[in-house]
């Protein structure tokens, strides 16, 4: 950073100190009222009058609940700041003064518990300080800014449903796409790096079928429990037989269902499993491998019929662009100092953020912002037991709001000021 855009970022940042009681207010509301996912109208709504409040032209209802922002500033480049809306089906058990008791129909018509279990209402309380102090302090920055609040980002298809409606012909082409995950990692730091940053995933169902019959005759049956058995033991040998040391992957089956009677063998099983890569050719393999197991086994256990394998959710892999990747690690360790901006290889989360920029053709860059007691987070290290800290989606998932809130804002400035010209 120059010394301009210092200058800017420090009378940027300015007000924040007045604001936080504002977005901690804010925060806690929302994390008490989550929505599903592509049911964020409350959200939404949130969102939508903070912009307008703030004197941006707001475009609501884009994708289904999306909110879209603009702040014309003059001359200069155009930057795009994205936060996800969406909580998840999980009972909060954090135990805070504001957790949330809420629950909410399910798109298969099941009543859910529903928690912000991710950290999506930190992501919309860190969009709505960035965008106030970017409208509170126009003389400090020029060029334009979108500010977009995305639906359903759990069930990979909120960002889809924007561009689906329109977005990349409905707004202005941005020169970069920016946005941030709140993670473990001590709070008050940032991390993340160039190249690939999210991982891809893709969820499949698969339906194995069998031959149901009277458990003590199993001579008449095709039993699909043993089939399934095999199956979920053959696909533990991709990673570890036909994925490379220099590479990696995940395979993980997390459902796997059969029977109601212990001495009935039904004739159906289903499991459903999770996938996650780092690159298209791994990615393409991993999923060619699982097919043909699966083939195989049923056809090893005499299947009456082919097994049917459908997908549940595509993620694709969310690479950070070098060049601008390095443009917010200098502009970070200028604003937080080196010792608060750590490196990290691939997350093997997912996100559909990777989207945005792949429509616009446009870079893009996204980055975790650590929301781990930095004190416990220490303990943790120093124990060996970093893997037992809550971690998104856990029924105990809480970033810790001080200065969780306050370091995704200032990174959030910070990094859209390495773009939008200071002046
Ligand atoms: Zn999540
Ligand atoms: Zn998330």
């Amino acid at each position: 950073m120059n010394d301009a855009q210092t200058d800017s970022l420090t009378r940027l940042l300015a007000s924040l100190p007045d604001l936080l009681p504002t977005l901690e207010t804010t925060y806690k509301d929302v994390h008490a009222h989550p929505e599903l996912s592509m049911q964020e109208t409350r959200t939404a709504g949130i969102a939508a009058k903070h912009l307008a409040d703030n004197g941006y032209e707001v475009t609501t209802g884009v994708g289904k609940t999306g909110v879209v922002g603009l702040l014309r500033n003059g001359d200069g480049p155009t930057v795009m700041l994205r936060a996800d809306m969406d909580a998840l089906p999980v009972q909060e058990a954090t135990g805070l003064d504001y957790a949330s008791t809420v629950s909410a129909t399910d798109p298969t018509g099941k009543t859910v518990p529903v928690a912000h279990a991710c950290g999506h209402d930190m992501h919309v309380a860190w969009l709505m300080g960035a965008s106030a102090l970017f409208a509170r302090t126009r003389d400090a920055w020029r060029g334009t800014l979108i500010v977009l609040f995305q639906p359903g980002e759990e069930t990979a298809q909120g960002a889809r449903a924007m561009i689906d409606d329109g977005l990349v012909t409905r707004f202005p082409k941005p020169d970069v796409v920016l946005g941030q995950h709140v993670m473990v990692g001590p709070a008050g730091t940032v991390a993340g790096s160039a190249g690939p940053i999210t991982s891809a995933a893709d969820s499949l169902q698969i339906r194995l079928f069998g031959r149901g019959a009277h458990g003590s005759m199993p001579q008449a049956s095709i039993d699909p429990v043993v089939m399934a058995a095999s199956v979920v033991l053959r696909l533990q040998t991709i990673v570890s037989r036909e994925v490379a040391a220099t590479e990696a992957a995940v395979v993980t089956v997390g459902v796997l269902q059969a029977g109601t009677k212990e001495n009935v063998i039904p004739d159906e099983a289903l499991i459903k499993l999770n996938v996650r890569t780092f690159d298209e050719g791994v990615r393409k393999r991993v999923l060619a491998a699982i097919t043909r197991i699966v083939n195989a086994e049923a056809e090893a256990s005499g299947a009456p019929r082919p097994p049917e394998i459908t997908s549940l959710d595509s993620y694709p892999l969310n690479v950070n662009d070098k060049a601008s990747s390095d443009r917010i690690a200098e502009a970070f360790r200028a604003h937080f100092s080196a010792e608060r901006v750590h490196h990290t290889g691939p997350a093997p989360a997912s996100e559909d953020f990777g989207c945005f920029g792949t429509e616009w053709h446009a870079p893009s860059v996204f980055w975790f912002v650590g929301g781990t007691d930095p004190a416990l987070y220490a303990k943790a290290k120093a124990d060996g037991r970093l893997n037992e800290l809550p971690v998104n989606h856990s029924p105990k998932f809480a970033p810790v709001l001080h200065p969780t809130l306050a370091t995704g804002v200032e990174a959030m400035v910070a990094a859209a000021l390495a773009w939008n010209a200071a002046r």
